[in-house]
């Protein structure tokens, strides 16, 4: 079993003195900076210029200072923008600003991982990643609760970076909810993994071939959303409830048995693990990394194409019109989209 932290291990005095910086004031962002300082922690918040989060910080009771500035005015550096971009930004604007008993730190281990931030000898380096959108990481702080945090400590240059690391979790709530140690190498590749072959990869290609071979078989269009792509969210509610056993209590026996009968016929597990180990040794030898990171440099051709087809593809337009005239929509949770 993994290692697990909760308030009694967390001091959170560790950090009376230090200065922390928000980088980035996105989802998750703006809920470390406003939970900190409400921890009453000596926060600010480092934006690039004309951010329209700028207001928005400020709004909310926070210092905003420049990127540079706030790396050069801090202790602790959190890095929360987007993972594409964090690493010219560490370069151009963090780096320069770090000295020796600094601390930068991540919400997601991509960039450490693979060596797109290399933090200098004499800086600690960790993780604080609540396992939740930033929304919720706030909205449970308010209500005096908190959202589960993994922990990992990559660099501990001072001797003292876990307990640093624990603190600051303890600042934006973690800690009421558990902590569970693990590393950057870990994190990552388990959080490529699950994204790309169950909760986005795989399950958007298979919702999709799923209304695809009913539409393409006569039955109408928005039949097909509903049965298989509006009840996947009923179906994973109950699993997420009570396990798999809960949500087979909760439908049918009819369609309990197509679960076992049908099941591995459409995704026969030897051939699908095999695959899904392929994506696995991609994501561990840096494959998947670096071809993301190309397309990035190269001006995301073959992701805009893509979305653009997803957009265009009848699943969408009639899911988007079914949705217009249903009550449910207003029911729809944003915040609750994975991560
Ligand atoms: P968001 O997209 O919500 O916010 C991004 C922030 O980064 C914005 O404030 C934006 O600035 C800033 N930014 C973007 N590009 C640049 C740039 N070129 N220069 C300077 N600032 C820039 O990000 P998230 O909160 O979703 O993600 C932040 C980190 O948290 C990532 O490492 C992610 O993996 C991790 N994470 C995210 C979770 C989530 O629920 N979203 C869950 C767990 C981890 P501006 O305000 O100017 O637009
Ligand atoms: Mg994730």
């Amino acid at each position: 079993m993994a290692k697990m932290y909760y308030e009694k291990d967390c001091d959170i005095n560790v950090l009376k003195g230090k200065k922390i910086a928000i980088i980035g004031y996105g989802s998750q962002g703006h809920a470390h900076a406003l939970n900190l300082k409400d921890s009453g922690m000596d926060v600010c918040v480092g934006l690039r210029p004309g951010s329209k989060n700028i207001a928005n910080a400020e709004q909310a009771g926070l210092t905003v200072k420049t990127i540079e500035d706030a790396a050069k005015w801090a202790d602790i550096v959190m890095i929360l923008i987007n993972d594409e971009v964090a690493a010219e930004v560490y370069k151009k604007s963090i780096a320069p600003y770090l000295v020796a008993g600094n601390a930068i730190a991540f919400a997601h281990g991509f960039n450490i991982r693979y060596k797109q931030v290399v933090a200098p000898a004499d800086v600690d380096v960790f993780m604080a990643a609540p396992k939740g959108p930033g929304h919720t990481v706030r909205s449970q702080y308010v209500a005096g609760k908190g959202v589960p945090c993994l922990v990992a400590v990559e660099q501990d240059a001072s001797g003292k970076c876990k307990d640093i690391a624990l603190a600051y979790i303890a600042g934006i709530g973690g800690a009421r909810a558990g902590i569970m140690e693990t590393t950057m190498h870990d994190e990552t590749e388990t959080d490529l993994f699950g994204e790309q072959t169950v909760l986005c990869g795989g399950l958007v290609d298979l919702m999709q071939c799923g209304f695809e071979v009913l539409v393409e078989a006569g039955y109408a269009p928005e039949n097909a959303y509903f049965e298989c792509i509006h009840e996947v969210k009923l179906i994973v509610d109950l699993i997420n409830k009570g396990g798999i056993a809960a949500m087979n209590y909760s439908i049918s026996d009819t369609a309990e048995f197509g679960e076992y009968t049908s099941g591995p016929r459409v995704l026969p597990h030897d051939i699908l693990k095999a695959n899904m180990r392929a994506v696995l040794k991609d994501i561990q030898d840096g494959t998947f990394a670096g071809r993301w990171i190309a397309e990035n440099k190269n001006g995301r051709c073959f992701f805009n194409s893509k979305r653009d087809a997803l957009a265009k593809h009848q699943m969408e337009i009639v899911g988007k019109q079914l949705r217009e005239q249903m009550l449910w929509k207003n029911d729809q949770n944003l915040d609750n989209a994975s991560n």
